[in-house]
């Protein structure tokens, strides 16, 4: 079997779920290895082997976390060299990113950015142009390597006792060229991370301001809240939860939107959520055209009715 190897994305060693989802893709094609860089390495062990790793290479080094990310592509990129593997995954956020670029030029590898499916052959499918066309693609030179939209696999279990092997974080001068000097943490509203979440609910200029039955269903449903650019430029929802394509770009399993006409820019951002739901009080409203479901009436009304009977049915 051949060795993929999987980038650990994790907060203190809290893996994230893109990383259960880069493991099942990984079992696809190959043997799952994790690569766990930075510290807290204890509190990961157990959902890498829950989720199918292998191996687990561990630089539990505190410092790579001091340091921006190219210590860890440096790192990443010593191992991957060792050990020759079949492909790197990595998962599409901003830093991991920023890794896979790194990483293929240290290895002089092709690289593959948001695919949103890779196949057991590591052909990867990409979606380009809000989500127009597909774009199947394959590396053909060096060490594949391929960051993964989050909610691009359904993660799934599979239990393994992983062989440890202990890396040095050995690391260049060079790459310690910019340090973190502080880090504040964002308000916690016990939501998931916008781009991670499987479910979202986002609100538009239908909701007039007012985002509470936007919320109450995303909680109810355990879900991050986005918004339309319209909703945030009117000052009624942080830039940061803005979906499309001047904010971020989801995938999640149920992407409800309600109170949003679905403008290009804004399905750039959703289109390629696996299930869409909408909720407009216009019948004509061009969102109804794109959506699995759709509801045609008061947001005010329809998303309070929808959260009372989720809540009655947990
Ligand atoms: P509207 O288009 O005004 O739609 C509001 C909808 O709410 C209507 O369909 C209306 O029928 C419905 N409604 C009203 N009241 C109710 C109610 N009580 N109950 C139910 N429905 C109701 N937009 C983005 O979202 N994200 C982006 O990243 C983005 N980037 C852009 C980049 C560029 C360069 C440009 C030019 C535009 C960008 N836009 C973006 C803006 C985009 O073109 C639209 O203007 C915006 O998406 C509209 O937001 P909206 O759907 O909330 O508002």
């Amino acid at each position: 079997m051949t060795e993929i190897l999987v980038l650990v994305d994790h907060a203190d060693g809290a893996v994230r779920k893109t990383t259960t989802e880069l493991l099942t893709i990984a079992r696809r094609a190959g043997e799952p290895s994790a690569v766990f860089l930075g510290s807290g390495y204890e509190a990961a062990k157990e959902t890498l082997s829950a989720f199918g790793a292998e191996k687990v290479y561990v630089a539990d080094a505190p410092e790579l976390d001091d340091y921006l990310v190219a210590p860890k592509a440096e790192v990443l990129a010593q191992i991957a060299a060792n050990v020759n593997p079949a492909a790197v995954l990595i998962a599409s956020n901003p830093d991991g990113k920023e890794i896979a670029a790194r990483l293929a030029v240290k290895l002089e590898s092709g690289i593959i950015t948001d695919a949103v499916d890779v196949g057991a052959d590591l052909t990867t499918t990409q979606s380009a142009f809000a989500a127009s066309y597909s774009v199947t693609a394959r590396v053909t030179h060096g060490t594949p390597v391929i960051t993964v939209k989050p909610n691009s696999a359904t993660p799934e279990q599979a239990a393994t006792t992983p062989v440890e092997e202990k890396v040095a974080a050995s690391v260049s001068d060079t790459s310690k060229a910019a340090r973190i000097v502080s880090r504040s943490a964002r308000e916690a509203t016990g939501r998931p991370e916008l781009t991670e979440a499987a479910i979202v609910v986002s609100g538009g200029r239908g909701t007039g301001g007012n985002f509470a039955p936007v919320e109450a269903l995303a909680d109810a449903l355990g879900g991050a809240v986005g918004a339309s650019r319209a909703a945030v430029d009117s000052g009624w929802y942080p830039h940061s939860h803005q979906v499309g394509q001047t904010g971020q770009t989801v995938s999640p399993q149920l992407y409800i939107a309600a109170g949003i006409s679905g403008a290009i820019q804004h399905r750039a951002g959703m289109q390629t959520s696996k299930t869409i739901v909408a909720v407009d009080k216009d019948p004509e409203a061009p969102i109804f055209s794109m959506v699995d479901f759709g509801v045609v009436g008061d947001l005010h009304t329809i998303l309070p009715q929808a959260t009372e009977e989720i809540l009655k049915r947990k």
